[in-house]
């Protein structure tokens, strides 16, 4: 697995510099929503929606460093079937996605590894915007250089990459990777033999 590494693009410790700075900002945004200007009196829970299978590893990191009282709800969306390098369209994955029918009263934080084409945040935007949410916040670890991704609104960005296929931290090729503590790139070898 370690042969396969071309180059990498932000080690473990980058990362995890990042991730604090993150959650930092996060906590500072929603005391401010829970209680802006400093009168309101609070009380709107969190809901977190990370977005399968991609943003495992970050979302299992930032939450332990968000000490809010929070629910889980994960949603699955598959864009690059297998092989693929490129984004097919983001399609939900019913039997996997758990994401309640109404958000009324909560502060929804939808979480996902990278923003390529924008397909999948939009896509589940919309499911979580239907579900009428106190606030809708988005936070993405990876924001690839291209317009399409640059032209997606979103609220937080862990790092800019250029536009190349990553793995690792959570990241896959053809479902193997994600357990790279770092960000990576491959070497061609590795796709010309699948
Ligand atoms: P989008 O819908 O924005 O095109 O793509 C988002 C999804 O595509 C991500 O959640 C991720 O699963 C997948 N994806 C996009 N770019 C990459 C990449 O460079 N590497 C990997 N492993 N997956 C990617
Ligand atoms: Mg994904």
């Amino acid at each position: 697995m370690q042969g396969d590494i071309e180059k990498v693009l932000l080690d473990r410790h980058t990362i995890g510099k990042r991730i604090d700075q993150l959650a930092a900002q996060i906590i500072e945004d929603h005391d401010e929503l829970e209680n802006p200007g400093g009168n309101g009196d609070g009380g709107t829970e969190i809901t977190l929606i990370p977005i399968l299978t991609g943003s495992i590893i970050f979302v299992s990191d930032l939450i332990r460093r968000l000490p809010l009282r929070m629910q889980i709800s994960l949603i699955s969306v598959t864009s690059y079937p297998g092989t693929a390098t490129q984004s097919h369209g983001a399609t939900v994955e019913a039997a996997l996605t758990k994401l309640p029918e109404s958000l009324e009263g909560r502060h929804a934080l939808i979480l996902d590894d990278i923003l390529d084409s924008g397909r999948t945040l939009n896509l589940v935007s919309n499911l979580v915007r239907e579900r009428q949410p106190a606030s809708l916040k988005t936070c993405v670890l990876l924001r690839k250089q291209r317009p399409e991704a640059l032209q997606t609104p979103v609220d937080y960005v862990a790092f800019d990459i250029p536009d190349e296929f990553v793995v690792g931290y959570g990241l896959d090729y053809d479902d193997y990777y994600r357990n790279l503590p770092d960000i990576v790139t491959l070497r061609r070898e590795v796709y010309a033999s699948t």
